[in-house]
C-alpha cells in the first residue's frame, strides 16, 4: 500500500511539472474576453463564438497563414459562398490541420499567406462581416482538412468544433480528429 501510494505521488508530480514546463500547442482562439458558443451550427459543422467586436481573434496553434481575405465583398442579393465569411483568414497548423476564423472586422497588417505564427498570436479582430452584417458579432471557427485555395465551401468547416473549444479553454491540448477524403467534395449549390 506505501508503494502503491508512493508511486501515485511520483506519478502525479511528473505529470504535474510536464503540465508546468510544456507550452500550451492549442489556444482558444478568442482572447481575453467574454465568449458565447453552442454545440450547433446551421447547415453544416463549425462553431459561431459569441464575443464583442474588437475581441481578439487569435491563431489557435502555430503554424503558417494560409488563406487571406481582406475586402468584404458580401452582398444580400448574390449571398456567394466565397463572400460570406467577409474578413477572414486560415492558417494550416502544424498538426496538419487547417483552422479559419471569419467574419472578422480587422485583420493584422503583417497576416499575409506564409507567414509563420505561433499559437496565440493575435491573427485579426472579431466583427460581423460577410453573411454575419446585422447579427451579433462573433467568430466563425472551423476546422477542416488542407485543399487548395478558394474551396470554401471545406474551409469553412467539416467537423464540430466544441469539444475542442471546450479543452483548448480548459488549458488541455486536445488534437481534432480529421479525416481527409479521397476526393473532395463538390462545390455546393447553395
Ligand atoms: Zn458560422
Amino acid at each position: 500500500m506505501k508503494i502503491k501510494v508512493g508511486l501515485l505521488t511520483a506519478v502525479f508530480l511528473l505529470a504535474n511539472l510536464s503540465i508546468a514546463t510544456a507550452a500550451p500547442i492549442y489556444t482558444f482562439p478568442v482572447a481575453a474576453c467574454t465568449v458565447k458558443y453552442a454545440k450547433t451550427h446551421h447547415d453544416y459543422p463549425a462553431t459561431d463564438i459569441i464575443a464583442k467586436k474588437g475581441c481578439a481573434f487569435v491563431s489557435p496553434i502555430a503554424g503558417v497563414i494560409d488563406e487571406v481575405v481582406l475586402v468584404d465583398k458580401w452582398s444580400g442579393k448574390t449571398n456567394k459562398g466565397e463572400d460570406r465569411g467577409g474578413l477572414s483568414v486560415s492558417i494550416l497548423g502544424d498538426d496538419g490541420i487547417r483552422y479559419y476564423g471569419s467574419h472578422l472586422s480587422k485583420i493584422e497588417v503583417n497576416v499575409v499567406p506564409g507567414l509563420r505564427v505561433a499559437s496565440g498570436e493575435k491573427l485579426g479582430e472579431v466583427g460581423a462581416t460577410g453573411s454575419a452584417k446585422g447579427t451579433s458579432p462573433h467568430l466563425h471557427f472551423g476546422i477542416s482538412y488542407p485543399t487548395q485555395n478558394g474551396i470554401w465551401w471545406v474551409r469553412r468547416g467539416v467537423l464540430y468544433p466544441w469539444k475542442y473549444l471546450d479543452a483548448w479553454k480548459a488549458g488541455n491540448d486536445l488534437k481534432p480528429v480529421v479525416k481527409t477524403p479521397a476526393t473532395i467534395p463538390a462545390e455546393p449549390k447553395k
